[in-house]
């Protein structure tokens, strides 16, 4: 018999459905902030159809949250962290892998806090031995959906090794490699078994000039990993037959590669590229206003809007306090606030910046309201990942990753500030900053 028609007060009425209704709030949706309702289930731990839900009167909520005005955004995406809470995802620690594993779980119960509800756990530059060692800790996480494990990752991001020796940053130059024989070569570095489906790896960050890279970009493409330009010497024309080739993205626009010349606009220049050419890509941007130009961020912005994703490039030292810190393969890393330079070089040495400052500082530099800057870390991302209407979307269907945020308004010619309130994952609550402050 339909549970529609079973009479109130047997115990099917009564059982708890795990629906959970949100109201009194305000929807992202695109680049809009709508008044509506949310209906999710805590169950299968998705986003469900409130108006079916509403006037089939199949399902009374177990749960309705009053939001009291505030946003309810797609839970945050980070596609490039190295690192945090003093873990390396590039450092397998001496007692072995199991430690590795602990570690990366710790990773995701933190990351969560802050909003970030899936990201890319991102290696520099390694030798072969630590990608065979790391890559099956990194793989995607969210098949059992648990809640309680926090953060998800989609996949690795291997930033190199397959970069340009000349536009290294912190890379160490001494593990950098040419990928002569295309997928072949990557194949033999990152471990074969790596490579082949079910694969660990989400991205590959590379140089498209290197020899045997445009093939190995086509080959990429071919098993569902995006390519993505990055740490590169690539004119105009090379970036472009990366595209070409199969590429989707830039990797953190601007830093590591040529800069805008008028005579060859360089990696940038694919931005300016009339869409019936190629296709645009996405690019990373790190908005910490330290390794970008608030302005230079505006202009990426501008050409392409659609494209641009925020993220952190932060390292194991996010969060910790100022001082000189021991770094892989001998170097040595200065922090000073969130600025962060290898000792040798006083070169910038990644970032320890958090993704919802990123959405602030973005909203305020270039004017986006807060739907367009939220989109940056949610809808954006998830698209580019593939992951479009089941990542970084409300729409019914997609995961409950949730943050629901505040805007605390800055005084008279000061700036707005987005702040995480609360996070959901897969339809449970698993961080409150209230419930942390009174704690
Ligand atoms: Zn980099």
């Amino acid at each position: 018999m339909p549970s529609a028609v079973r009479p109130v007060g047997t115990a099917a009425a009564t059982r708890r459905s795990g629906v959970v209704k949100f109201t009194n709030c305000l929807l992202v949706k695109g680049t809009d902030l709508v008044h509506e309702d949310l209906w999710v289930s805590s169950v299968t731990g998705k986003i469900l159809n409130g108006q079916e839900l509403l006037y089939g009167h199949l399902t009374a909520p177990d749960d309705i949250i009053d939001l009291g005005g505030r946003i309810l955004s797609p839970g945050l995406i980070d596609v490039q962290l190295n690192g945090a809470y003093g873990f390396d995802f590039s450092v397998i620690p001496e007692d072995g892998s199991i430690a590795y594993g602990k570690g990366v779980q710790q990773v995701n119960r933190n990351l969560v806090k802050g909003g970030v509800t899936s990201y890319l756990p991102t290696l520099t530059s390694q030798r072969p031995e630590v990608y065979h060692k790391a890559l099956p800790y990194l793989s995607p996480s969210g098949s059992t959906r648990d809640p309680n494990l926090g953060s998800e990752s989609l996949g690795a991001h291997c930033e190199g090794p397959f970069i340009s020796p000349t536009k290294n940053g912190i890379h160490n130059v001494s593990v950098l490699q040419v990928p002569h024989d295309g997928i072949a070569s990557l194949a033999v570095c990152y471990g074969p078994s790596n490579l082949t489906h079910p694969t660990p790896i989400k991205l590959v960050t590379l140089a498209p000039e290197l020899p045997g890279a445009l093939p190995a970009i086509q080959s990429l493409a071919s098993l569902g990993i995006i390519a993505s330009i990055g740490h590169s010497e690539a004119t105009y024309e090379e970036a472009k037959l990366g595209i070409k080739a199969g590429a989707t993205s830039i990797t953190h626009l601007f830093n590591a590669m040529k800069p805008l010349h008028h005579r060859n606009p360089g990696i940038f220049g694919l931005l300016g590229t009339a869409s019936s050419s190629i296709s645009k890509p996405y690019f990373g941007i790190i908005a910490d206003g330290i390794h970008i130009h608030p302005t230079s961020i505006k202009i990426a912005y501008n050409a392409h809007p659609e494209g641009l994703i925020l993220v952190t490039d932060a390292m194991r030292l996010a969060g910790m306090p100022d001082g000189v810190y021991d770094w892989t393969n001998g170097s040595r890393i200065v922090k000073e606030g969130a600025l962060l330079t290898l000792e040798e070089n006083g070169k910038i040495a990644g970032s320890s910046i958090e993704l919802i400052d990123c959405v602030t500082n973005f909203m305020n530099w270039t004017g986006a309201s807060v739907p367009e800057a939220l989109k940056a870390v949610t809808e954006t991302p998830a698209s580019m990942l593939g992951l479009g209407g089941v990542k970084g979307s409300l729409q019914e269907g997609a995961d409950a990753d949730l943050t629901v945020l505040d805007v605390l308004e800055g005084a008279i010619g000061e700036d707005k500030r987005v702040v995480v309130d609360q996070v959901w994952k897969f339809g449970v609550k698993v961080h409150d900053r209230e419930g942390q402050l009174r704690g």
